[in-house]
């Protein structure tokens, strides 16, 4: 039986980061310690929600950014079938930043999305990873992530030259 008092999920930690004021955006995480390569920093956690559900919330997400409220998109594709929607007060790892050069990838570990550190992190670094948005609706996500290579907004790797296409062109008809 489950027990009689709903308690909130407790908010997740990780024995390697914590939450910060960023000079990115907002809050972000950063490294207490040194951390190897390699490691599982934090996992991010959330509602599993299924595709359908996905669709509605990105409606109301869409609308609600349309607004001047927070756009930011928390949803992670699990798989086909099955989102994870980060945006809960436990998922800790929702405050980790963007960066166009960033220091940590996702990854999918049989079922659960993990923050995993591309190298050598040091005590003090704020931990980023590639948010992986689509090129489509760019303009909705401007980047202050102030990496050299900064693509100005936030871009999965693989897409991010069209922006630069983009601004090229812009420049152009000027
Ligand atoms: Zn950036």
């Amino acid at each position: 039986m489950p027990s009689a008092s709903k308690a909130r999920p407790k908010p997740t930690e990780s024995q390697w980061a914590a939450v910060r004021g960023s000079r990115i955006h907002g809050k972000g995480m950063f490294a207490t310690r040194s951390i190897p390569r390699g490691t599982r920093i934090i996992e991010y956690t959330g509602e599993r929600i299924d595709k359908d559900e996905g669709f509605r919330r990105e409606e109301l997400r869409r609308r609600r950014a349309a607004r001047g409220g927070d756009g930011c998109i928390y949803t992670f594709e699990l798989n086909s079938r099955t989102d994870i929607d980060g945006r809960v007060l436990w998922n800790t790892a929702r405050y980790i930043n963007h960066s166009c050069e960033p220091n940590c990838e996702s990854q999918i570990v049989r079922g659960r999305v993990w923050i995993v550190a591309l190298r050598r992190i040091d005590p003090g670094e704020e931990i980023t990873y590639d948010y992986y948005y689509d090129y489509a609706h760019y303009r909705e996500h401007p980047c202050r992530c102030g990496a050299r290579k900064c693509a100005g907004y936030i871009v999965k790797a693989p897409q991010r030259w069209r922006v630069r296409h983009a601004a090229a062109e812009a420049g152009r008809k000027r």
